[in-house]
């Protein structure tokens, strides 16, 4: 199959710029690099590099933008999956602030790249942190100082509960709230589309509805998929919380994690800007997040509850309506049109798992639901390292990712029981 019905049916299917179909790899192709996985990594990685005149083949086992990037929230967040002040009591002041400055540098990439290759992707600004619980508010406000203070960060205010109150109209959530005016949110398909018109007119070939099944050799690799073969100097990993075992060696850094989001039918006017004043994205801190913004046609774009398991819950709509309705009520008559899911690569620490094996593979996963931003700076710096220039890159050294308990098979069992006491701390 080479057209949409490939992808899941999502408001932003339902959205898309522009969804064009590429062959399938059927023939031996020699390349330098070859790049496994067709979301933001995989783009940016393949892009940059074809901007600096290697010859790039991108494989992508389904369709462009088919895995989280097509999926996402859409919210552009600053930082980690990790306060700033963990980071610090992790890995001391230096490294941190090298880790706050590369999450700048996410940011940057993902705004210059909409801007240089025209992207239409309804970008907008302000991404705002709130909670349920008023106990969270010292947090808010530490968080917002330190960012002011020792990070020279000023686009973050502190904004108190009434001010919170006004802008969402949420009985669900208490106390005050910080505001990002440096965070951003976008249409996540139209993201990935954009980047992969950008590297195919940088020159980078990509193939859709090509899995790849394995890889060998150490200096020249050749890559297979089921009806086509590549081969090439260098490998690029880029398929995160899809890759199964194609790496055994980096598969049990990460768990992946069903995360859903609904989209209602669009609201009237006033009725989209009482439950979101200033058309920002927001999100809660809870263990299980709930998250959301509207759609440029007004929809309510909801994102909230998981599961651990290879299927999705039977009844999405109903399912992801139940916790949109903890936060907004007042939606209870809306019509849900649509409801997606999608996996999430997590680590143990949150933290990006970017490197390179002994066999010369690259890789980056793990963005533990920050990717869009820190997605698109792995697969920047991927490019710069691959290229010899390997400063940013050679940061994330520093940040070990320890693997799950058991590896990739007995990992669950631990991190099942992980998930249902935060599940139900988050409860509580
Ligand atoms: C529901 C949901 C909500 C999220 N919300 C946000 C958010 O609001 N903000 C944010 O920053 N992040 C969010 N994320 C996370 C973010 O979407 C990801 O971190 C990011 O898209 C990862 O990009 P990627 O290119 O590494 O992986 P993906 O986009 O998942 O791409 C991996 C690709 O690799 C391909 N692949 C896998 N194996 C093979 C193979 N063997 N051969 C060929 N191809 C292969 C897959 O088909 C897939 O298309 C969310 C994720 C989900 C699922």
């Amino acid at each position: 199959m080479n057209d949409k019905s490939e992808y899941p049916d999502s408001y932003y299917l339902h959205s898309a710029n522009n969804i064009v179909s590429r062959d399938q790899l059927t023939e031996s192709i020699v390349a330098d690099v070859c790049v496994i996985g067709g979301g933001y990594t995989g783009l940016l990685t393949a892009l940059s590099l074809a901007e600096k005149n290697y010859k790039v083949v991108l494989l992508e086992a389904h369709k462009i933008g088919w895995g989280a990037s097509g999926r996402n929230g859409g919210q552009v967040g600053s930082g980690h999956n990790k306060k700033i002040a963990d980071l610090e009591h992790d890995y001391g002041k230096a490294l941190a602030t090298d880790l706050w400055n590369l999450a700048e540098d996410a940011k940057d990439i993902v705004r210059n790249r909409i801007k240089q290759h025209e992207i239409d992707c309804d970008l907008s600004y302000g991404n705002m942190a709130v909670s349920d619980d008023i106990r969270d508010q010292r947090e808010h406000q530490e968080y917002v100082e330190k960012l002011n203070n020792d990070y020279n960060y000023n686009s973050i205010f502190y904004l108190d509960e009434k001010e919170v109150y006004d802008m969402f109209h949420s009985p669900f959530f208490k106390g005050g709230g910080s505001l990002d005016k440096g965070g951003m949110h976008l249409h996540p398909l139209n993201y990935a589309l954009g980047l992969a018109k950008a590297a195919e007119q940088a020159g980078v070939m990509i193939f859709e509805e090509s899995k790849v099944i394995d890889y060998q050799g150490s200096d020249k690799k050749v890559i297979n998929t089921d009806k086509g073969q590549v081969t090439a100097n260098t490998i690029v990993l880029a398929c995160n919380a899809y890759l199964e075992r194609l790496e055994t060696k980096i598969a049990g850094k990460i768990m992946p994690i069903n995360n859903f989001v609904l989209a209602t039918e669009p609201l009237d006017e006033d009725e989209a800007r009482y439950i979101n004043r200033d058309n920002v994205c927001a999100h809660d801190n809870k263990f299980h997040v709930h998250y959301f913004r509207m759609s440029q046609d007004n929809r309510l774009l909801f994102g909230g509850g998981e599961n651990y398991t290879r299927k999705f819950p039977s009844n999405l709509k109903s399912y992801v309506r139940k916790t949109m309705l903890d936060v907004f009520p007042k939606l209870e008559n809306k019509r849900i049109d649509f409801a997606w899911g999608g996996s999430i690569a997590v680590t143990i620490n949150r933290m990006p798992h970017i490197g390179k094996l002994d066999s010369g593979v690259y890789f980056s996963h793990g963005f533990s639901g920050h990717g869009i931003a820190l997605a698109s700076l792995a697969g920047t710096i991927m490019a710069e390292a691959i290229d010899g220039f390997s400063k940013r890159f050679d940061v994330f050294n520093e940040v070990k990712i320890h693997s799950y308990p058991g590896g990739t098979l007995l990992r669950w069992p631990g991190f099942y029981l992980g998930m249902l006491y935060y599940s139900l701390k988050d409860r509580l």
